[in-house]
């Protein structure tokens, strides 16, 4: 049984008087589903000392363990302020720094080393979409930024269309679906039946209280990577409720 997940990635959004909405949500999060927040790395200290039941999570760390990275943020730094999750490859990330999926299977290994699961994002642009390239691009996403050795406990997929992320469109659940399941045969093929089918993938792209319920109804959704909608509790407490209702 796939623990459900709901985690919410606050972005580049966040101060300490933000905070308050992390305390918000600890009604939400005392049902079945996980509940994660991913706030900006600079709140995650005070984060960690309310956060009771909610897990904390880093946006992104380097794949070194230390050095002269100026600027970048290793994963021990991210365990040692109380994170547990590390999003890594967000199609942000992959525009705006130039992730290859290799970068992103460095920056999983070190990861997993600091003991974070990382959520490894994939998902393909609109172009790649109407052109029918969806699964080629899903499919070798996955296969470069994913290592050997992932499992149920590190590892978490997040399916993200690039044209749905902040857009206010949403694919059908069918669309939805055939990614999945496509993620889902894919994990099974190189991990193996006990590994690739515990593996829990997220759909991620403007997930809403409005359409919550019926994206969670989709086979091999086993919760969302939500941004907007994370960042206050009253919006983002209904989406958790779906989750658990699903
Ligand atoms: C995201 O940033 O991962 C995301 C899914 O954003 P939004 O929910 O705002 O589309």
């Amino acid at each position: 049984m796939r623990r459900k997940l709901a985690a919410g990635n606050w972005k580049m959004n966040g101060l300490p008087s933000d905070l308050s909405e992390v305390s918000e949500l600890q009604t939400a999060a005392q049902g079945d589903a996980e509940v994660l927040i991913c706030p900006p790395a600079t709140l995650l200290t005070s984060a960690s000392a309310q956060a009771g039941k909610i897990a904390l999570g880093g946006q992104d760390c380097h794949g070194e363990s230390s050095g002269a990275h100026t600027g970048d943020i290793s994963a021990d730094m991210l365990k040692s302020a109380g994170a547990t999750y590390v999003i890594l490859g967000h199609s942000e990330r992959r525009a705006d720094h130039g992730e290859t999926d290799a970068r992103i299977a460095d920056k999983t290994r070190a990861a997993w080393t600091a003991g974070l699961t990382a959520i490894v994002c994939v998902g393909e642009t609109l172009d790649d979409r109407e052109s029918g390239a969806t699964l080629d691009i899903v499919g070798t996403q996955l296969a470069g930024s994913l290592p050997d050795g992932a499992s149920a406990q590190n590892t978490v997929l997040a399916y993200e269309p690039v044209w749905a992320i902040g857009t206010g469109k949403v694919p059908t659940t069918a669309q939805i679906g055939e990614v999945h399941d496509f993620i889902r045969q894919s994990l099974i093929t190189r991990f193996g039946n006990d590994t690739g089918s515990m593996i829990r993938i997220l759909y991620g792209g403007s997930v809403k209280a409005s359409n919550a319920k019926e994206i969670f109804a989709v086979k091999d959704v086993d919760g969302a990577l939500v941004g907007g909608a994370s960042l206050k509790a009253a919006d983002f407490a209904p989406i958790v409720a779906a989750l658990n209702a699903a």
